[in-house]
């Protein structure tokens, strides 16, 4: 029998926690707490626990999170900043938008960014590598911050996907001068419109980044210099409380989902996958996307859309230099760009019953056995 498996399922998550959730939206509705009040600040304190650092701060969303961050560590003009093009577009804004440029690189095999590659793109105007912990998965921080120590560049992390990942018992976001985080609704921890947050371990940067996010106002209510609207809402904080609450439960739950394709799929000499659960012992992979790399993926994604499951292309199918209209004319990443052919993104989140995900590995099997 045919199943529907949509992507995500926003509803599924909601229903869960039904009445949780809207007892606490009706609570903060009742006590009007909107900007800047108390449910923001125990999300802040539970984050800065569970992450084990110094600061965090509730922004906007994940994007204005590296922009801030950025600012506050006085990037601008004429520098450049290193990333992996095999990234969101926001990733490389957030430089373009501070003034710096940002500088692309390659992807290694597990789809992180290739530090060879690092090497190879720094200049004299270098002042920042911003690796992406993609896919729930945290980079081999030892080797990006060799190179950050050898030319004297700071490491800012975009870990919009990586909340609770961790390499060598160290959470991502927790390497460099500043971590930012996404919680936009698909994300590890979503809520319910856009949110995110900077973490530092830093007194200078949080400083910079308290001000900044809100006009550059003091604790005094006095403002000392520019800054910008980047408040987490106070509503969408009360909302990540709950979700919080069962969050390691949660990443326990997508890796054991990416345990079971692991399992059913490993065989298929035409697929690549994500390195499984508990392989590397200097990993602790939370799985934010179970992304893959397949052969014939074009006609595996309309055999499972025929089967009634929904699989996505991260990002439209291009990296980052792929982008038409964003000055990136000139590069080329034979690597990356070969990969992008190859990416899928199978269903991953909690409201999957292990039925579901044995069903996708049975439709991807009888694609590949035809
Ligand atoms: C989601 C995401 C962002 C941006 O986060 P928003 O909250 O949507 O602004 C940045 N980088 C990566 C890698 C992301 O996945």
């Amino acid at each position: 029998m045919t199943k529907n498996i949509p992507f995500f399922n926003y509803s599924a998550l909601f229903k869960k926690q039904e009445k949780e959730i809207m007892d606490t939206i009706y609570d903060v509705l009742s006590r009007g707490a909107y900007i800047l009040q108390n449910d923001l600040s125990k999300f802040e304190d539970k984050l800065k626990s569970f992450l084990n650092v110094k600061y965090a701060f509730g922004v906007s969303d994940g994007t204005n999170a590296l922009i801030l961050s950025l600012k506050a560590c006085d990037i601008s003009s004429d520098d450049e900043v290193i990333m992996s093009s095999h990234t969101y577009v926001a990733t490389a804004a957030s430089a373009h938008l501070v003034g710096a440029k940002p500088i692309l690189v390659e992807c290694k095999k597990d789809h992180m960014i290739d530090p060879d590659d690092i090497k190879r793109k720094i200049t004299k105007k270098t002042k920042v590598i911003m690796p992406t912990q993609l896919n729930g998965r945290t980079c081999d921080m030892d080797e990006i911050q060799k190179i950050a120590d050898e030319n004297n560049l700071i490491i800012i992390e975009d870990a919009a996907q990586g909340l609770g990942s961790q390499y060598k018992n160290k959470f991502a976001g927790t390497f460099g001068k500043a971590g930012a985080f996404s919680f936009y609704p698909a994300k590890l921890l979503g809520c319910f419109g856009d949110g995110g947050a900077v973490v530092t371990n830093d007194d200078q940067v949080a400083e910079k980044i308290f001000l900044l996010r809100d006009h550059g106002r003091n604790k005094d209510g006095e403002i000392i210099c520019w800054g910008t609207n980047s408040r987490l809402d106070n509503m969408q904080a009360a909302i990540l409380n709950i979700k919080f609450k069962t969050y390691k439960k949660d990443l326990y739950r997508r890796r054991e989902i990416a345990l079971i394709y692991n399992e059913a799929l490993k065989d298929i000499k035409e697929l690549k996958l994500p390195p499984p659960p508990n392989a590397e012992p200097n990993h602790f992979d939370v799985y934010q996307n179970y992304e893959l790399q397949a052969e014939k993926r074009d006609k595996l994604m309309a055999h499972l859309k025929e089967n009634g499951v929904d699989t996505i292309i991260q990002w439209g199918g291009k990296a980052v230099h792929q982008l038409k209209g964003l000055e990136f004319n000139n590069i080329s990443l034979p690597v990356v760009e070969k990969m992008t052919s190859q990416f899928l993104m199978l269903p991953m989140h909690t409201a999957l019953v292990d039925d579901d995900v044995n069903y996708i590995c049975d439709s991807i099997k009888k694609f590949y056995k035809k």
